[in-house]
This record gives C-alpha cells, sequence and structure tokens, in this order.
C-alpha cells in the first residue's frame, strides 16, 4: 500500500473518486459531533479511544486532523469529490468552527495589548479591565488603589484611542515634538587616531583588505559614539510618513498600536492620553488643538 495521498474518506478507481465506506461514515459523524457541540479535541480523544484507524497503522488523531476535516470543501461535494454531508452541514460547522477560533482570540489579542500598555497618570500603576455583573458593564480601573478611583468602560476609552489617532492621521504634523536640535559629532583623540592610521593603511601599496576593513568597521563604531543624535526627530519622520500613508481610522488596528505607542496613559478625570514612540504625547483635547494649557495639570506628586 503507498502512502496516503488519497483525501480522508475516498477512494480512487480510474481517475474517479468513490467513497470509501468505512472513513466516509467517521467524516460524517466528524461533522454531527462537532455542530453537536463536541471540541476539536473532544472528537480527537474519541477517533483515538476507539482506534479509528487514520492510514495504515496511524490511529491517534489530534484536532489538527479534525480541524483539517471540517474546514475542507470537497467533503460537501465540491469539484469531483461525491458528498459526505450537505452544503448546510459544511457550512453550520464551519461557521461555528470561525466563531469559536477567530473572533474571541483577536478579542483578546486586543485586551491584553492594551492591559500592558495603559498606565495610570496619577501614580503610575497598571490600568486593567474587569467585567462585572454582566458582559455590557465592563471597567477599566488603576490597580495600584491609588486616589485614581476613576472607572471606564470600553467605549469610553477605546472611543478616545480612536479620536487620538484619527486625528494623528489626518493631521500627523502635529507628531513633531519641539526638541532642540543639537546633533553633534566631535571625536575624540582615539578616534582621530585611528582614523589616520586606517587612512594610511589604505594608502599602502600591497593593501592588505581584511584588517583594513575591519579598521574601517571599528573606527565607525567609536564614530558614531561620538554622535549625539536627535532620535526623537528620527521617529517623528518615521511617524509622519506611517500616519500619513494610513487609511483613514475607523476602527483600533493592533498592528498600528504595536508599531507607533510607546505607552497609554488615564488621567483622574478619565481622560486618555497616548504617547508614541517619538515621546509624542497625544490626547482628545491636544488633538482637536484647543489652546487650554490642560497639560499643566501634570502629575504634582
Ligand atoms: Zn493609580
Amino acid at each position: 500500500m503507498e502512502l496516503r495521498t488519497l483525501l480522508y474518506g475516498y477512494n480512487k478507481r480510474q481517475f474517479r473518486f468513490y467513497l470509501n465506506e468505512t472513513e466516509s461514515t467517521v467524516v460524517k459523524q466528524i461533522f454531527d459531533d462537532y455542530i453537536g457541540g463536541l471540541t476539536l479535541q473532544k472528537i480527537a480523544d474519541r477517533l483515538t479511544a476507539e482506534q479509528v484507524v487514520y492510514y495504515k497503522d496511524k490511529v491517534t488523531w489530534n484536532k489538527h486532523m479534525v480541524r483539517r476535516i471540517l474546514e475542507n470543501r470537497h467533503y460537501a461535494g465540491d469539484e469531483e469529490y461525491p458528498a459526505i454531508v450537505t452544503r448546510a452541514v459544511y457550512e453550520q460547522a464551519n461557521e461555528k468552527r470561525l466563531k469559536k477560533g477567530g473572533d474571541r482570540e483577536t478579542d483578546s489579542e486586543q485586551e491584553k495589548y492594551f492591559k500592558s500598555h495603559t498606565v495610570c497618570e496619577q501614580c503610575g500603576g497598571r490600568f486593567t479591565r474587569r467585567r462585572n455583573w454582566s458582559q455590557t458593564h465592563e471597567k477599566w480601573y488603576c490597580t495600584c488603589g491609588c486616589k485614581n478611583n476613576i472607572y471606564i468602560d470600553d467605549t469610553l476609552f477605546y472611543g478616545q484611542i480612536i479620536t487620538i489617532l484619527s486625528q494623528v492621521t489626518e493631521t500627523p504634523g502635529i507628531l513633531h515634538v519641539s526638541t532642540v536640535p543639537n546633533e553633534t559629532y566631535s571625536p575624540t583623540l582615539d578616534v582621530i587616531r585611528a582614523e589616520k592610521e586606517t587612512d594610511r593603511m589604505a594608502e599602502r601599496k600591497n593593501i592588505d583588505f581584511l584588517p583594513i576593513k575591519k579598521a574601517i568597521y571599528l573606527n565607525v563604531s567609536d564614530k558614531f559614539d561620538c554622535c549625539t543624535l536627535d532620535t526623537a526627530k528620527a521617529f517623528s519622520d518615521l511617524l509622519v510618513r506611517y500616519f500619513s500613508k494610513n487609511q483613514p481610522i475607523e476602527d483600533i488596528n493592533l498592528q498600528t498600536l504595536r508599531d507607533t505607542i510607546d505607552r497609554i496613559y488615564i488621567n483622574k478625570c478619565g481622560t486618555v492620553k497616548i504617547k508614541f514612540i517619538n515621546g509624542a504625547e497625544i490626547s482628545k483635547e491636544d488633538s482637536y488643538g484647543s489652546d487650554s494649557n490642560s497639560t499643566e495639570t501634570k502629575d504634582n506628586n
């Protein structure tokens, strides 16, 4: 018997597929069990316990094998494969599978991100989210028990995040932080000496390439240490370019947050402030360009 190249559930004779009676019964059972409420793992466990043969001596099943069967369109009679389940059963199983896996996972990824990046502006403590009474009464609050007893819900929290990000997308220029440009280069004596030495090496008649290359690299690295670079400016340019290319923001995009945000602050009034990777701090009021000098309320602790 050759290796299993044939889709589970079928035999092939003279270029045509036929149902394999035993295997197609197993496939049908998998769909029924899954729709009936068994998990992928439970189904795999049952098949293994019943020593159902997958191929040759292989009687151990895992949830990935079960999942691949559920998502394979051929079982609903696709292309030249005769159907094992009806299209309705196939759709029902896969709707359930997507609902279970996809959405819930991305939700919690987003929640995880916010939990690890949101900080109380009063005490520097962590903000966390709790579901209260019912799923609709969730709140974000400081875990440090400081006087910041502000609770904000998802709508208020995510709403402010989206507002700030949309404003930044519309007017990326507000991300420029005003830093004193002080990029300088003052090489030390050693650096100057080493530079002269590499010059001399390069002027020799018989150039030994490798040592020169090494010397140049070392020299460049030392020179770099003598520079004070305005990294904030470099990051600002990067961010402005990033947001100029961005589409209008309608919802929270986890990748954008990861790429551009350093930290999120919530103050005692429940106002959200985003600190971007270049150090620019923007909150809803700032982003609307109001001239209120409310930034002075910053921590006096
Ligand atoms: Zn706090």
